[in-house]
């Protein structure tokens, strides 16, 4: 049989990730045999989830195994597994291109990142096969995908393309039996050492100890039938904790495919009682790069008694967990059950709920153990689990006790809500906030300014799932939650740190005729023009009506969902402020006073960081101004 090989070549960004490895990698070149045995293991395991259906799949050697062997005259390393093997498609798909969506996105964020930085951008993708070119110059791959009548050839110097063609007969004698991969990599004169069973053995052992199926040191061919292998070969999560050490949990956290830091948390228990099962879950330290991807897989592995079944079953986990990663093995579902009817299945609706409780457990432990350490996961996924307040109630209670939200109380430190509650004043039973884009813009909002000179504490929400999941959760503890930058606040029966703040400004009739002029001069903009408590020293502020949508979440649903609404927004004046008490009692021609009152709401607008509607107007107005306040 001849046929000659078809040349191709590499997706864009498979080009541009092997250039990267080739750069980047140096310092742990290890990694790659961690990946060609977890891709093996995977094969196997996949192989074995489709033999429950089709058992004449697997039926002439059941025994799953990896094989890992050198030949030293043609400096080769083998990685060979019986597990599901590839057809040609599969080859040219899987080895060719990267499928996974949010590639550009990564290759972006890698081209940019310092090279330190690439290595774990990589470990966090899995830069996974393409691995092998950091200690080869050529690999070849043999592959028959399990139950077909055909070998296929793919060989690759990692550089422009592949070659693919039908294996020759010496070919396939290197796969076990008639399925499944062997991976001939042609190792590079810097990298001898992975010719030497030592060094091949040791690696083995520090990543691959969890890996399901036996690693063998031999040559399948000419194994010894009693030989032992160099793995435990034993699902790492039905070992009892103790037996279980911290390398090998942190070993099995990098392969499951995250990245190089260390896990904040590892969680790993055994459920019994009304459902069955064993979970080792992660709870990273850095965010995943994906974690706001739609078509991001789910990072938990579902396993039925100890076999795989899949990596994407929606449901497993609730959606504001989703940075967890892991395995969950269940004893109650039926081995059988196909992907599509899982996410169904009360089985997993149940795991989800017992997982949460778990893991929220966990991270209430850490906050209170570490507050800094937690501080800083908090800053990396806060924003996620709050989705969990939003649509999770059977959670909010505990959600409530691992938040953590920045406030006027101690600069720049995170507060529970718990702590905020014991803090409030005598009188008040509303918990103060307000929402912006970031901290420094609303620590400087006008609005604050009252609340600040009576020593009220306002938390500070600078995520866009704040406005959101406020609207779903009513109160805490009782005390509703307030927003201060919407709505009529009565600060009077507060006493304040100050005489001035105290002294709420006086309803003289200049100031309430000065509000009416202002709100005829403004009426196309604000729905009304009122005397404010919040202010001590700002001229004016914006808020919100008692039934309208909130300062903040006006903005943010104009972003996200096109919102055209016209606003029904209240200028709030203050009336103690030399400005407005010098627009209250002086004469002004009707121009100049249009012009002042047309400022004064762009000077609110400013402060609130929103765009002037017309900027062309705001600077004719302001240079009338200042030609006046320089002629003076
Ligand atoms: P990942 O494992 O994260 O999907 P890899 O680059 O490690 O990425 O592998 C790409 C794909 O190639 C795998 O998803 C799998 O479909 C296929 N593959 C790699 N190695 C094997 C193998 N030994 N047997 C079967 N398929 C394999
Ligand atoms: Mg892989």
């Amino acid at each position: 049989m001849t046929q000659t090989a078809e040349k191709l070549t590499f997706g864009a960004d498979v080009s541009r990730l092997l250039e990267i490895v080739a750069h980047a990698l140096y310092s742990n070149r290890d990694v790659f045999l961690r990946e060609l045995i977890s891709n093996a293991s995977d094969a196997c395991d996949r192989l074995r989830y489709e033999s429950i259906s089709k058992p004449d799949l697997a039926k002439d050697d059941s025994k799953f195994r990896i094989h890992i062997y050198k030949d030293a005259d043609y400096r080769t390393l083998h990685v060979v597994d019986n597990g599901i093997g590839m057809t040609r498609d599969e080859l040219i798909e899987n080895l060719g291109t990267i499928a996974k969506s949010g590639t550009r996105a990564l290759m972006e964020q890698i081209g940019k990142a310092q090279d330190k930085d690439k290595l774990s951008l990589i470990g966090q993708f899995g830069v996974g096969f393409y691995a092998s070119f950091m200690v080869a110059g050529k690999v070849e791959v043999i592959s028959r995908h399990a139950g077909d009548a055909q070998t296929w050839h793919w060989e690759s110097d990692g550089r422009t393309g592949f070659e693919i063609r039908e294996a020759t007969a010496e070919e396939q004698k290197l796969i076990i039996g008639n399925r499944g991969t062997a991976i001939l990599l042609h190792i590079n004169a810097d990298a001898s050492e992975f010719l030497i069973d030592e060094k091949l053995k040791q690696v083995i052992q520090t990543y691959s100890d969890h890996i399901n199926a036996p690693v063998y040191l031999s040559d399948p061919a000419h194994a010894a039938k009693d030989e032992d292998p160099v793995n435990k070969a034993s699902a790492l999560w039905m070992r009892p904790r103790s037996e279980v050490t911290q390398e090998q949990y942190r070993e099995f956290y990098n392969t499951i495919g995250f990245g190089m830091d260390e896990p904040l948390v590892t969680s790993h228990w055994r459920a019994e009682g009304k459902i069955e099962y064993s979970a080792l879950l992660f709870v990273p330290m850095l965010r995943p790069w994906d974690l706001y991807d739609p078509s991001r897989r789910n990072a938990v592995r579902l396993y039925v008694k100890r076999v795989f079944i899949t990596d994407h079953c929606d449901g497993l986990m609730a959606p504001w967990l989703r940075f967890v990663r892991g395995v969950i093995d269940s004893e109650d579902l039926p081995l059988n059950i196909s992907r599509e009817m899982l996410q169904h299945n009360p089985v997993i609706a149940k795991i989800r709920n017992s997982v949460a409780t778990r893991i929220l457990t966990d991270l209430e432990k850490i906050a209170n153990d570490d507050p800094v350490l937690y501080g800083t996961f908090w800053g990396q996924f806060g924003p996620v689990l709050k989705e969990g307040l939003y649509d999770a109630v059977e959670h909010r209670e505990q959600l409530f006790k691992v938040a953590r939200f920045y406030s006027t109380h101690d600069n720049g430190k995170l507060t529970t809500l718990s702590d905020y509650v014991s803090r409030m004043k005598a009188g008040q039973d509303e918990i103060f906030y307000i929402s912006g884009e970031n901290i420094d813009t609303l620590k400087n909002s006008p609005q604050l300014e009252g609340f600040r000179a009576r020593g009220l504490e306002v938390l500070l929400f600078t995520d866009t799932i704040d406005d959101f999941w406020l609207q779903q959760v009513p109160e805490y503890l009782g005390k509703t939650f307030k927003s201060i930058t919407k709505g009529s606040i009565d600060l009077s029966k507060f006493p304040g740190s100050d005489a001035a703040a105290e002294k709420p400004a006086e309803k003289t009739p200049e100031i309430i005729k000065l509000a009416e002029i202002l709100k005829d001069i403004l009426k196309d903009d604000v729905s009304d023009v009122r005397l404010s408590d919040r202010l001590t020293d700002s001229p004016v502020c914006l808020v919100a009506g008692d039934n309208s949508v909130d300062i903040n979440m006006e903005r943010v649903l104009k972003i996200h969902q096109k919102y055209e609404a016209k606003s029904t927004r209240i200028l709030e004046i203050n009336g103690k402020h030399p400005l407005i008490l010098r627009l209250a009692h002086e004469k002004h021609d009707s121009a100049g006073l249009s012009d002042a009152a047309h400022l004064l709401l762009d000077q609110a607008r400013i402060i609130q960081g929103e765009p002037l509607p017309d900027p062309a107007a705001f600077a004719r107005r302001m240079a009338n101004f200042m030609e006046k306040g320089l002629a003076a």
